[in-house]
């Protein structure tokens, strides 16, 4: 059963050949001995889940349930989950119950899935490899000596390892397509305001976007069709209707205009990765696609801007946590200030002090104009660079990541080449695209991602392209062995 993909454990439920009860058992069974391994989970939910899945049962036997009822699935430990642990995987978090759920948490018990538990993360979402979670490290299921990527490293690697059919996960500069790309599977980072942000613990706002981690692009759209939609407690979400994603997913693709910017095809790829994405663009071709070259010059400035504007507003809200309302607090502290100092130091990793540090820097009077205001002109250029090109062509494509799955350690004491993992991902941020990535192919077991660029709020079309690919080829059905 594991195996199977969210429209095929709906079609079984529906179908009664299991009920929700069962799959649960299984999933849970599955978490209980296999992510020893992994660590893909920093909280799980057993009675929760059996509880809610008996209610999805006698929903479905009362004839009143949607396609998510009673379907397993967990979110990444960045989304408040009321009454649960959650901690964005950070020691200042440890001991917080949150009191409320994330719009996105509610919306899928209203559909009625059913959660198994809280997935590991880099801290705060600040990394590419999930080895910033004070909960150690995620190992990825086609190699466990390498990582994940991350920040979604939980959600990436659980639906890898077939512990979940589905996962929540956010993307603040590729935090969601990255590790899926690593670990095999399919993720859709949505627009900028698509879904929302309510609940989600904030890391760079103007960029974090939540969206769907799964098996296939079928599913992704089954998954965003629960999460999309505006929201009042988000000022940020749009009040925008929602299609139904599952209805294009078979459209042709005679005549889709894809565009390949040179600036990502150059000699520093990899090239037993580019003949991946090569093999990919040829079967698009097959498809009725036309492929043209185009240009997003500003490319070479996505990373510096990110590392500017990420941290000034991360610097930003993360001063919430001051060990006054909630969260850790030091030992004996002997006045407000060493309340602040101690607490603060000795819950926060090294990495989300770094970016602290960074972002106050940026933000501070006499550098602001320099730095953050720099950055954000420079980022209106990135955006606009895409706005040009989607006059010619109707999506983007290219690499997810520069490289597969590295080795657990290899990057760690070198920051600029860990935050050089999302040079593919990050302007799509900027800009406030959509994206997605596919499974395309594996070099050396590894698993390849290709990375597919929407106009705003085409996330239809991505979920089509991304369907008729996963129809003439089976890579997102490889699975690491064992599993
Ligand atoms: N790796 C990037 C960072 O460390 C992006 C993380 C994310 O998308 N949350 O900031």
């Amino acid at each position: 059963m594991h195996n199977k993909t969210i429209a095929e454990l709906s079609q079984g439920l529906s179908a009664g050949e299991y009920s929700s009860t069962e799959l649960t058992q299984d999933f849970l069974r599955r978490i209980s001995t296999l992510d020893k391994k992994y660590n893909s989970f920093i909280t799980l939910t057993p009675e929760q889940a059996l509880a809610a899945a008996e209610l999805a049962d006698q929903s479905r036997a009362a004839g009143n349930a949607g396609a998510f009822a009673g379907i397993p699935m967990a979110h990444k430990d960045i989304f408040c989950t009321n009454g649960i642990k959650t901690t964005c995987a950070s020691k200042i978090l440890d001991n917080f119950i949150a009191p409320y759920d994330a719009t996105v948490v509610e919306k899928f018990k209203l559909a009625g899935a059913v959660c198994l538990g809280k997935t590991n993360m880099d801290e705060f979402a600040m990394g590419s490899s999930n080895e910033t979670s004070f909960y150690g490290p995620v190992r990825n299921p086609w190699d466990t000596d390498c990582v994940p990527g991350g920040s979604s490293g939980g959600s990436a690697a659980a639906v890898a390892a077939r512990l979940a059919p589905g996962a929540t996960a956010t993307d603040t500069g590729g935090s969601i397509r990255q590790p899926a790309a690593l670990c095999g599977v399919t993720g859709l980072k949505p627009t900028y305001g698509r879904v929302s942000r309510w609940g989600m613990i904030a890391f760079a706002s103007s960029l974090d976007q939540a969206g769907p981690i799964a098996q296939t692009a079928e599913d992704c759209a089954m998954m965003l069709n629960v999460m999309a939609g505006f929201d009042v407690k988000d000022s940020t979400s749009i009040d925008r209707a929602v299609p139904d994603y599952s209805q294009d997913l078979n459209n042709s693709l005679e005549g889709l205009r894809i565009g390949l910017p040179k600036e990502f095809f150059t000699d520093g790829l990899d090239p037993a990765i580019a003949q991946c994405l090569q093999a990919a663009v040829r079967e698009y071709e097959k498809l009725g696609a036309t492929v043209t070259e185009i240009s997003l010059p500003h490319s070479d400035l996505s990373v510096p801007v990110y590392y500017v504007i990420a941290p000034a507003e991360c610097s930003s809200n993360l001063s919430r946590f001051d060990a006054v309302r909630y969260g850790y607090r030091c030992d004996d502290p002997q006045d407000l200030e060493d309340l602040y100092k101690r607490s603060r130091g000795e819950g926060f990793g090294r990495e989300v002090k770094r970016r602290i540090l960074v972002g106050t820097y940026a933000l501070s009077e006499g550098y602001f104009d320099a730095y953050y205001l720099k950055a954000q002109k420079l980022r209106r250029l990135i955006k606009e660079d895409f706005v040009k090109a989607y006059d010619e062509v109707d999506v983007i494509m290219g690499p997810t990541s520069p490289s597969t799955t590295f080795k657990l350690g290899e990057k760690t004491t070198d920051p600029v080449s860990m935050y050089l993992a999302d040079i593919f991902t990050i302007s799509t941020n900027l800009a406030g695209l959509p994206g997605m990535s596919v499974p395309c192919g594996f070099v050396d077991n590894k698993p390849v991602g290709l990375h597919v660029i929407g106009n705003y709020f085409d996330e239809a079309r991505l979920l089509n392209v991304a369907h008729r690919y996963q129809q003439v080829t089976d890579w997102h059905q490889q699975t690491p062995e064992g599993i």
